[in-house]
């Protein structure tokens, strides 16, 4: 059965035959904005990523797409405009899966967080960012914040310590409601407009010719065999191995000088708030948001200095537990246990180190853009070092006029924030979703059909179609499951997952609340292996290599 979606092809002759304008290392959000962007201004454009998209930092965020009001406190009006923009392209190109997130935070005495000081900031960001919804549908709009008495805020937020609280400021903000098929919907936007992306191949080193890189060596992750990709720029996405990569370069290329904070999140198995985000601080003046996601609550975050390689770095109990305690602290009526942490989030994004030991190193604010023949004297190199998940388009936007420039070529007019991502043609997503729901097979439950809407917008049909051989892939993966077995076959037939945990934890959002439903992941384990026609034994590798470990999904 063929799908009328783009279908994503793994397709490793197309990457070693050609040679690329563009080769992009690094499949997460920004390696696949960049290869986006590349292809909608027609360049030939390829992408190679060591494991599955999205697999690293991208899949760990707080999912929040900012709209930059924070950036305020810095005075960073620039920051704070790139971030309304952003926003407002994935509320607008990709509603179905983009939505506004209420959200809370206590007002107290005279300081940043009294009431006079968060109501001047609105004022201030409802200003300044008053195009936000520009060509957004009407239920993705983003309301001005607001300030609300003292008893409202203690009605949505039952439990918070109230000495002090003085009443409650409301804004909005945006949450992905899985940023896994974000991702993906991004490369797979790129190789409609004909790139060639593939999962599963690692970029080992450069290839140099007369002073300059003409490509890559590759290692296919799959078939072990080693193979050379020609490109006339090779943009490296990937910092964390960034080091080591330039290092092995044949030419010499000094790797930047960058430091590494742990951010980390908590994935709670209960909704703890409802209706809106809230942030909370801890006694030790740790700010915590804790955000509403699915049936869970994802809070976080907590941020500490990497010492050492960067790629040896992983969650410890103790990392753990000290961010469990001061989750408890900011909002003790919550309660939250041990038992209650379903999975934890954790990636690195670049820092500085702290001035003081046991201070919170400061986060990078700007994303780098480093030109190796500025820097080194090589030409054929850039890399790139982002900061947020939210602003990826615009920094791919920087990477191309760069290109573009050391390709010779010129740019077209293209905004490719007017281009919706698969399934983001909804119009208003709540009215397509309620025409939507009518066409749906009655036996499906509310809670896959919700899912389903949401993870694939005006591609659901095409998901539900992957049923036609077989009607039982409309059921519920378990009694508890709200993933069907279709967006099982439909990832590995259409959108390039070639494991077990890419169905589970980058297509189908089965892993992404935790791996609780051990019923469900063996029956999709089942409906991959008789798609793949996998053996028992490559069933059961499969699924007991599945694993919640942030560093290891
Ligand atoms: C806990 C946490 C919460 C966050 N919350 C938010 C948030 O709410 N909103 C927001 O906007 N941002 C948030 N961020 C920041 C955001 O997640 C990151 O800035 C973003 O995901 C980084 O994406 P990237 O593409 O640069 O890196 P990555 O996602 O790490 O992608 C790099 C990719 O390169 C691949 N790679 C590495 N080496 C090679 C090689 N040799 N060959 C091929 N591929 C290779 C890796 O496997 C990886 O997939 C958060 C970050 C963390 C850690």
């Amino acid at each position: 059965m063929v799908c009328s979606v783009g279908r994503m092809k793994r397709d490793i002759d197309t990457l070693a035959s050609r040679q690329h304008d563009v080769l992009v290392i690094g499949g997460g959000i920004h390696g696949a904005a960049i290869l986006r962007e590349a292809a909608l201004i027609g360049l030939s454009a390829a992408l190679v990523e060591q494991h599955d998209f999205a697999s690293s930092t991208s899949s760990n965020s707080l999912k929040i797409i900012h709209g930059g009001l924070r950036y305020l406190q810095q005075a960073d009006v620039p920051r704070l405009l790139e971030s309304v923009r952003e926003r407002r392209f994935f509320l607008s190109r990709a509603p179905h899966l983009v939505a506004p997130l209420p959200c809370i935070m206590p007002t107290r005495g005279l300081g940043l967080y009294s009431a006079p000081a968060l109501g001047a900031a609105f004022l201030i960001n409802d200003i300044l960012s008053c195009n936000r919804n520009a060509n957004v549908p009407p239920s993705r709009r983003i309301p001005p914040g607001r300030l609300v008495p003292k008893r409202r805020a203690l009605e949505i937020l039952p439990g918070i310590s109230s000495a002090g609280v003085t009443g409650g400021a409301i804004w909005h903000d945006a949450l992905a409601y899985d940023t896994e098929r974000l991702v993906v919907g991004v490369v797979r936007s790129a190789t409609e407009a004909s790139a060639t992306a593939c999962n599963y191949v690692k970029a080992l080193r450069p290839l140099a010719k007369n002073g300059r890189i003409t490509g890559i060596v590759a290692r296919d992750m799959i078939s072990c065999r080693e193979f050379e990709i020609a490109a006339r720029l090779v943009i490296n996405t990937a910092p964390i191995t960034l080091a080591g990569f330039l290092g092995s370069s044949p030419v010499r290329i000094a790797p930047p000088s960058c430091g590494w904070a742990l951010m980390m999140n908590l994935v709670l198995r209960r909704q703890v708030i409802s209706g809106y985000a809230a942030g909370l601080y801890s006694r030790r003046g740790r700010l915590l948001f804790f955000v509403p996601w699915r049936n869970r609550t994802i809070v976080g975050t907590s941020c500490s200095w990497v010492e050492g390689n960067p790629e040896d770095v992983r969650v410890t109990d103790a990392a753990v537990d000290e961010l469990l305690a001061d989750v408890r602290e900011a909002y003790p009526g919550a309660d939250i246990a041990r038992e209650d942490i379903a999975m934890i989030h954790a990636g690195l994004v670049p820092a500085s180190k702290p001035r003081r030991p046991g201070a919170e190193p400061a986060v990078a604010r700007h994303f780098r853009l480093l030109d190796h023949s500025r820097l080194d004297g090589i030409e054929g190199l850039i890399s790139v070092i982002g900061v947020k998940l939210t602003t990826a388009r615009n920094v791919a936007e920087h990477v191309m006029r760069l290109a573009a420039a050391k390709l010779g070529k010129t740019l077209p007019r293209l905004d490719s924030s007017s281009k919706a991502l698969p399934g983001g043609d909804t119009g208003d997503p709540e009215v397509f979703f309620a025409a939507a729901k009518t066409r749906m097979p009655p036996s499906m439950p509310a809670a896959a059909v919700e899912h389903l809407l949401r993870c694939y917008g005006t591609e659901w049909d095409s998901v539900i179609k992957t049923s036609d051989s077989d009607p039982s892939l409309l059921n519920p993966l378990s009694g508890q499951s709200e993933i069907i077995g279709a967006q099982a076959i439909f990832a590995v037939r259409e959108e390039m997952a070639m494991t077990l945990s890419d169905v589970v934890f980058r297509r189908t959002g089965l892993g992404t609340t935790g791996l609780d439903d051990r019923q469900a992941v063996t029956a999709c384990a089942a409906a991959i292996g008789k798609e793949l026609k996998w053996s028992e034994e490559r069933m059961r590798e499969e699924a007991a290599r599945l694993s919640a470990d942030p560093f290891n999904r």
